[in-house]
């Protein structure tokens, strides 16, 4: 996943000597294990709303990106955030009331089951803290995944990404399940197939003496290539997670924040109330705040044994950009925007997958959309995937590619955009698609 339209090194002889030697530099100091987007990288200097510019003073529209999920450098985000720091700046083990204030209005937002809020950097140290708090609450260790997620980068949760490739081998105690594929004609079919396989993944574990600790699942399934309806298809394959001694954590990375427009959170698109709730990623607005909120009573005996100290978790200028990203989502109702305008996208690519053979499916919720791209036969075409994304690059247009064969188109804009921004990708991406098939 992490190659998904990845810049390869054979390409920079085809750039200005300039970016070659910008490239030269990033490898010999960062080393190999970076990755570059696109055939011609871009050198980006600056952001605002839904643009972003180029180091030539090119703009691009951000199709991409649910990090800057308010907006790039939203004022009201950015002055919270100079504020906070310009005043203090300590950690979670001295009294402030703003990450308090913080925690009651995120808690707020999700069912009153989940009543505690413990605060990360990054999306990868809250799966991994939910990993420690599942496994410590059941004494199991067996953890259910899809078969192309992507969960995070630390040593437990890398071995719960398939997405990352053969070479990050899979943990030996987690079972991989097929994702929820979308089934239009038989909705229904859905939950039983997912439930289905979680069923066979814990007759798996029983079988191997592993006792499950988590289903823990993307509630977009974006890495696995946005699976997202019928709404209610999780709570089936939850249940038997529950009745056979396994939490449940929705990893809301991804979906959280708004971004499904139907609901603050993916999870309660599927009515379900998790045990552990991860996010990160649009919580500030490309500030690195990340969290987990808990059941209390299952992080009870985690939090009294082994007690928690994230050093920049909960920093008071962290909790004032969370607080500062509430205010725009809110403010801007920045939720009905994504369903309003992720409807016209929606309908847009649908008219556009009507005129255009390779465009298959296109589903998704809100401003998270999936589009299959697909050869003569209808099968997965991942290189042309790639190209169409390039050539939008080239027209100023910034998306990317998920799921195992990396051929659907991943459009995931930040929330504030409008019906206009929509309107300028159809048109790009119809005149891209003219000039594929051309
Ligand atoms: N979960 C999901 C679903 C993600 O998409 C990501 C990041 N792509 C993560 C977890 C990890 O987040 P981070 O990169 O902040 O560690």
């Amino acid at each position: 996943m992490l190659k998904v339209n990845a810049f390869e090194a054979h390409q920079a002889e085809h750039l200005p000597a300039q970016q070659q030697a910008l490239i030269a530099r990033r490898q010999r100091l960062l080393g190999p294990a970076y990755q570059l987007f696109y055939d011609q990288p871009l050198h980006l200097v600056r952001g605002e709303g839904v643009w972003l510019y180029d180091a030539a003073g090119c703009r691009y529209l951000d199709m991409y990106n649910n990090v800057a999920s308010v907006g790039h450098c939203h004022p009201h985000v950015v002055a919270a955030l100079a504020r906070q720091a310009g005043q203090l700046n300590t950690h979670t083990r001295y009294l402030h009331e703003q990450v308090l204030d913080y925690a009651e209005r995120l808690l707020a937002s999700m069912p009153s089951a989940l009543g505690n809020l413990m605060f990360t950097c990054t999306g990868s140290e809250a799966n991994d803290l939910a990993l420690r708090v599942a496994r410590d609450f059941t004494g199991g260790s067996g953890v259910i995944v899809t078969r192309y997620a992507y969960h995070g980068i630390t040593a437990s949760i890398a071995e719960l990404s398939p997405s990352m490739g053969e070479y990050v081998a899979v943990s030996n105690t987690a079972r991989l399940v097929e994702p929820p594929y979308s089934c239009p004609q038989q909705p229904e079919q859905v939950a039983k197939q997912f439930a289905e396989q979680v069923r066979g993944a814990l007759a798996d574990m029983r079988m191997h003496g592993i006792r499950p600790a988590a289903l823990l699942v993307d509630t977009l399934f974006t890495s696995d290539g946005v699976f997202a309806d019928p709404p209610g298809f999780l709570a089936e394959a939850v249940a038997l997670v529950r009745e056979a001694g396994g939490l449940f954590i929705a990893d809301e990375v991804q979906a959280g924040f708004a971004r499904s427009g139907s609901h603050m959170w993916g999870f309660q698109r599927h009515g379900l109330v998790p045990d552990l709730v991860s996010m990160g990623k649009p919580m500030g607005n490309g500030h690195p705040l990340a969290g987990l909120a808990v059941q209390p009573q299952i992080l009870e005996r985690f939090g009294r044994n082994a007690s928690y100290f994230n050093t920049f978790g909960g920093n008071p200028v962290s909790a004032a950009v969370g607080m500062a990203v509430l205010d725009v989502i809110e403010g801007e109702s920045l939720q009905a925007n994504a369903l309003r305008v992720g409807r016209l996208l929606m309908e847009g690519l649908l008219a556009l997958s009507a005129r255009y053979a390779m465009l298959g499916e296109v589903r998704g919720a809100g401003l998270f959309l999936g589009v299959d791209i697909v050869d003569a036969q209808g099968e997965a075409d991942g290189p042309a995937a790639r190209r169409l994304v390039n050539l939008l690059r080239e027209q100023g247009v910034l998306i990317g590619a998920a799921g195992i064969h990396s051929n659907i188109l991943k459009i995931r804009p930040p929330l504030c955009f409008a019906e206009e921004h929509a309107q300028l990708f159809l048109h790009t991406l119809a005149g891209v698609l003219d000039k594929f098939q051309a």
